[in-house]
């Protein structure tokens, strides 16, 4: 007799207050509305998802078949942004061939820019790392 497994949260295993994805039928976190305004907090599973990957853009943009093969969506980013986006653990299954890309470096010491992870201004001249600019005190 097969088990039944109890939904849980495909991003970080939690098995309350669950809803599924419209873009993928995953069980996810209801959580956007505990998300609070401008905190720009990464902490709420649902609006990660949905904010931060192909899968919920190829769906509110309602492109055709599978968001991980789609022409579209590489026409609509940056190749890292995509990559990133493809690949980054608000996933529940990432690119499995994510394509090649030059990494972004400051123009002014050539440090590599993590974007999705590093802070980082941009000017006329390029990408600026967090070493070069000083932070607004
Ligand atoms: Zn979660
Ligand atoms: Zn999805
Ligand atoms: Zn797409
Ligand atoms: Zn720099």
């Amino acid at each position: 007799m097969a088990k039944t497994k109890k939904p849980k949260c495909g991003l970080c295993g939690k098995t309350e207050n669950l809803t599924k994805t419209d873009c993928c039928n995953e069980w996810i976190c209801d959580d956007e509305d505990q998300y609070v305004v401008f905190s720009y907090a990464r902490n709420s599973c649902h609006r990660n998802h949905r904010r931060l990957t192909l899968c919920a853009f190829h769906h509110d943009n309602d492109h055709d078949g599978d968001w991980s093969e789609c022409e579209e969506c590489k026409t609509e980013f940056d190749v890292e942004d995509y990559v990133n986006y493809g690949t980054n653990e608000y996933n529940f299954r990432k690119l499995s061939n994510p394509p090649a890309y030059e990494p972004t470096r400051c123009h002014m010491c050539n440090a590599i820019i993590n974007r999705m992870a590093d802070g980082y201004t941009v000017s006329k001249d390029g990408f600026c790392c967090r070493n070069c600019y000083a932070p607004p005190c």
